[in-house]
């Protein structure tokens, strides 16, 4: 299979970080299939796409359903072969405090962000061992080395994420399948746009490059380590957080 005809998984790719890694990969000549959680918003990246010149498609999933999933991945096998590369990008926040966190906060943070990666991860491997290639990247978060008030869960998550595609990656290095996360700092997105004018004063103050990043950021690391430039590197942590943590 040449490099040009790879398939690029994408979930959450309806806008933000996840919409830019789609762009990403299609400049770099994948077919790519970005997913959204309703019909009107994978209508939305299958055009965003055609504009783009991107082949490829968006499609509905909710990564908490197995059976969503499976269902897409049946799709995708049928339209365009099992996809090889593989970015796991959804997530959501439900932040506060561990004192007065319900335990559907934690949960769902666990669900969408962490238990969505074991997932989506084990249903494309099957696909990855027979290409003998795959490049599986799950979009974690520099909160999980430094901790952050109000989100015990989705650092726990993030974290574990993290921890799970260490181990994956000795699981399959064998079938030259890498397993890596890109831990952004705080971009520019829907996410962070929910923050308070303070709480993004302070931020800054913390960000030795003085500012957010941007989603094309991130998207260029993830590109990286989807390339065949990136084959000797697995297991790894790639940071992007304009200096943040280091
Ligand atoms: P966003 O809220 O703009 O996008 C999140 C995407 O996930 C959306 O497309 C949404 O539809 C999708 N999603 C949510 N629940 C889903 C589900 N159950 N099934 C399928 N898709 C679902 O957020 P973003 O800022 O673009 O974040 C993308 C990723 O980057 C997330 O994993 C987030 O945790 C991570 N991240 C973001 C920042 C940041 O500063 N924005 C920093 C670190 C990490």
């Amino acid at each position: 299979m040449t490099q040009e005809r790879r398939v690029a998984l994408v979930t959450g790719a309806s806008r933000g970080i996840g919409r830019a890694i789609a762009h990403e990969l299609g400049r770099q000549g994948r077919i790519v299939i970005g997913t959204a959680t309703s019909e009107s918003g994978a209508q939305k990246i299958d055009a965003d796409l055609q504009q783009n010149g991107i082949e490829g498609a968006g499609l509905c999933l909710n990564v908490t359903d197995q059976t969503s999933i499976d269902d897409v991945l049946k799709v995708i096998a049928e339209r365009f072969g099992a996809p090889t590369i593989l970015v796991n990008n959804a997530g959501i926040t439900r932040d506060n405090l561990l004192m007065r966190m319900k335990e559907d906060e934690w949960d769902s943070v666990m669900d969408t962000n962490l238990k969505s990666v074991y997932r989506v991860s084990k249903a494309c491997l099957r696909g990855m061992t027979k290409a003998r290639f795959g490049r599986i990247v799950s979009i974690s978060s520099v909160v999980a080395t430094m901790g952050n008030l109000g989100q015990t869960n989705y650092a726990a998550a993030k974290a574990g994420m993290e921890g799970f595609s260490r181990a994956l990656a000795r699981e399959v290095a064998s079938r030259a399948i890498t397993v890596n996360a890109v831990a952004p700092g705080f971009i520019a997105t829907d996410m962070t746009e929910a923050l308070p004018e303070a709480q993004h004063e302070m931020l800054l103050k913390q960000i030795p490059l003085a500012r957010l990043g941007g989603p094309e950021e991130i998207a260029a690391a993830v590109g990286f380590l989807t390339s065949d430039a990136a084959g000797y590197i697995t297991g790894e942590t790639l940071h992007v957080n304009g200096g943040m943590n280091m």
